[in-house]
């Protein structure tokens, strides 16, 4: 059948029939047979289409939809910049947002040096060796209050074991690489990464003002201090234990248990009267800052959080500032040749500084309200699709049954937009870009302490913006949320049938799902709070089907040598597969009385599989490899299919892979899971 299938494909070219199923036949490489290698046989055409620019260090369908996006995006902006604004309108500020990130003769321009000196410094202040305790009193919780990270990290969310409340939250930090890794691994990767990181301290300090001596000292106290923390910290994976990250504490018991950090200090510095608890996520890291802060000089202490400054405002100044920090996360880090143009960076700016605000203008252009009802049913029929597949699972017992059930019943479902926007009326902009996003992190950080601070939990915010291409589950408030930014081609074609929809965007909803009982998920109940509600037994049997997922991707070779981390992955991989479980039943119950016909010579359970792959054929360079297997919790787009497949029996039996091809995994040794 697979050679059935391959052979009527080279015999056809893409026709006016790819509307009605949605996937696009140059798409598919039929060199390829879908048993050997399912992801270059679905999704080899598109690859070689699109090859990667300098530009980019991984490029994939998904990321050509952010393209599509982007160009959305500008026009509205540049519509907005063309008209007169009233001062104040949240037109205005994006329009003058955007004008600040393009001007770039005032970015290079003399006179925007006294922008960063004034933030850097202190205006008057000239020679920072002297000016240490002032520095440390004046300058340094003003720069915290504008965003700047410190050594540790402090932000308000739910309560993870009293949901509906909001608590205060201080985790780890300080690691400007991202996480420890990086600083302590022996491997020629990141000694490499390490000394590029040392030099790019040097260049971008002495490039902001500081003599070669400084600049030399500056890199080597933020290599030890930052080097210590690591040594400290948790690892992305040890992170992703929710019971073992959770440490709530009185103010007193903080006080009294972390006494090197002046807490009354640092929370009145944000305004903060009256912290009544705190939840204290990672207390080795928290009790090394406190070493930091008695054992390194205050010399030191004013060199780390310069450094944070320096390279925190590096994008929004003059262009070889952003040449050394592309140069640096770019280049090194991702193996990008070219940074983005200037536009794109100044989209992203509007888009990360008034998201809100041109969501609104987003939406009322691009989603259409056909869209959402679809979008509805989809999700309403996925719902009903999980709860089968919970009742029909043997290893989960009657009870644990019936409270996922509950859970799943539970759901709160969030399309396209919020109800209610975010009020940036206390946000100003005006002409300096660096001005601009300075002022952006300080309303952040008051607008989470206005809407949160001692306050119960606002169900109704969003955690993406309604641009955004992407989708998420939120555990605390047990919701699922599609932005209207990903309910566009590859994922959502209104011009498609149920095939198409159900393996594309119908697997995102089932993913989404099925985080609410994936390792970390299935640690929450109905009401997002962080409780055991398995039986002993459930457990067991839980742990031992997903340890099969786990085993199977620590065995896949990203690259030579390097494995996949099936521990820190393995979330999303469970997430995937619930999806690819949930929506393929959703798609059988949806056109159980009408059957899809052949199209293109595909059957309709052929096109739920390749409109899956197509989501994630892309292109990506060795460097991104190295960094996402390290950091990114989601498999490479080439796992996440030929990662898949072999643990769904639809997809045997819809390609007629048998034991002889390659990708044949045995039943036994196959996932059981939902
Ligand atoms: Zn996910």
């Amino acid at each position: 059948m697979a050679i059935a299938t391959t052979a009527l494909l080279a015999a056809c070219a893409p026709n006016s029939k790819q509307l009605a199923s949605g996937i696009d036949l140059a798409n598919l490489d039929s060199t390829y047979q879908p048993g050997a290698d399912f992801y270059m046989y679905a999704t080899g055409g598109w690859q070689k289409a699109h090859p990667l620019t300098a530009e980019y260090s991984r490029f994939g369908s998904f990321d050509q939809l952010g393209e599509d996006n982007n160009e959305r995006l500008r026009s509205i902006i540049e519509e907005v910049s063309a008209k007169e604004n009233e001062k104040g309108s949240i037109e205005q500020k994006i329009a003058d947002l955007y004008n600040s990130a393009m001007d770039s003769v005032k970015l290079n321009g003399e006179e925007y040096w006294y922008d960063l000196e004034g933030f850097l410094l202190c205006d008057g202040y000239q020679n920072t060796r002297e000016i240490t305790n002032n520095w440390l009193n004046e300058v340094w919780p003003r720069m915290q209050r504008q965003g700047v990270p410190g050594l540790f990290a402090m932000y308000i969310a739910a309560d993870e074991k009293d949901s509906k409340n909001n608590l205060v939250t201080i985790v780890q930090g300080g690691l400007t690489l991202g996480q420890k890794d990086y600083y302590i691994d022996k491997d020629a990767r990141s000694e490499e990464i390490r000394k590029a990181y040392q030099k790019y301290i040097v260049d971008l300090s002495q490039h902001s003002g500081f003599g070669e001596e400084d600049a030399q000292r500056i890199s080597q106290d933020v290599m030890r201090i930052e080097t210590r923390i690591a040594e400290a910290s948790k690892s992305r994976t040890e992170l992703r234990d929710p019971e073992a990250n959770y440490n709530k504490l009185s103010y007193a018991e903080l006080k009294e248990q972390f006494p090197g950090i002046d807490w009354d200090g640092f929370f009145g510095n944000f305004g903060m009267e009256g912290v009544k608890e705190v939840c204290l996520g990672q207390p080795a890291a928290i009790h090394e800052v406190e070493k930091v802060l008695k054992e390194e000089t205050p010399e030191a202490l004013q060199n780390i959080y310069l450094w944070h400054a320096m390279d925190m405002v590096s994008s929004f100044l003059d262009d070889e500032s952003r040449a050394l920090n592309f140069g640096f996360y770019g280049k090194v880090m991702s193996g990008k040749e070219e940074d983005r143009p200037r536009w794109k960076r100044a989209v992203a700016a509007v888009e990360g500084g008034l998201g809100e605000a041109l969501g609104q203008l987003y939406v009322a252009k691009y989603f259409p309200p056909e869209a959402k009802a679809r979008m509805e049913k989809l999700i309403k029929n996925l719902q009903i699709a999980l709860g089968e597949r919970i009742d029909v699972q043997e290893w989960m017992s009657d009870e644990t049954k019936k409270v996922a059930r509950e859970k799943l019943d539970a759901f709160y479902v969030k399309v396209g937009y919020p109800d209610k926007w975010k009020d940036y009326s206390e946000l100003e902009i005006g002409d300096s870009y660096l001005r601009n996003m300075l002022a952006v992190g300080e309303w952040e950080i008051k607008d989470m302490i206005k809407t949160k601070f001692n306050k119960p939990v606002d169900k109704d915010e969003w955690y993406m913006t309604p641009q955004t291409v992407n989708a998420y589950y939120n555990p605390t408030t047990n919701e699922i949320c599609f932005p209207a930014g990903i309910l566009q081609p590859p994922f959502f074609d209104m011009q498609a049938d149920d095939a198409f929809n159900y393996g594309a965007i119908g697997v995102v909803i089932g993913h989404e799902m099925t985080h609410g009982f994936d390792d970390q998920g299935s640690k929450y109940d109905k009401n997002g709070n962080l409780v055991t509600w398995w039986s002993e037994e459930d457990t067991k049997q839980f742990e031992e089907r997903i340890q099969v997922m786990r085993e199977f991707h620590d065995s896949i070779e990203v690259l030579p040598g390097l494995h996949a981390n099936g521990s820190l992955t393995l979330g999303e991989n469970m997430a995937d597969h619930g999806g690819l479980m949930v929506a393929f039943q959703a798609f059988k119950n949806a056109t159980k009385d009408a059957p899809l016909d052949v199209i293109d010579g595909f059957t309709p359970e052929q096109r739920f599989f390749l409109a899956y792959a197509n989501v994630w054929g892309q292109n990506i360079r060795d460097e991104e490899i190295q960094k996402r297997v390290k950091s990114d919790p989601h498999q490479l787009g080439m796992w996440r299919v030929n990662g898949q497949m072999p643990h769904i029996d639809a997809w045997y039996e819809a390609f007629g892979i048998t034991e002889s091809d390659p990708m044949f995994v045995p039943k036994e040794k196959r996932v059981t899971i939902w």
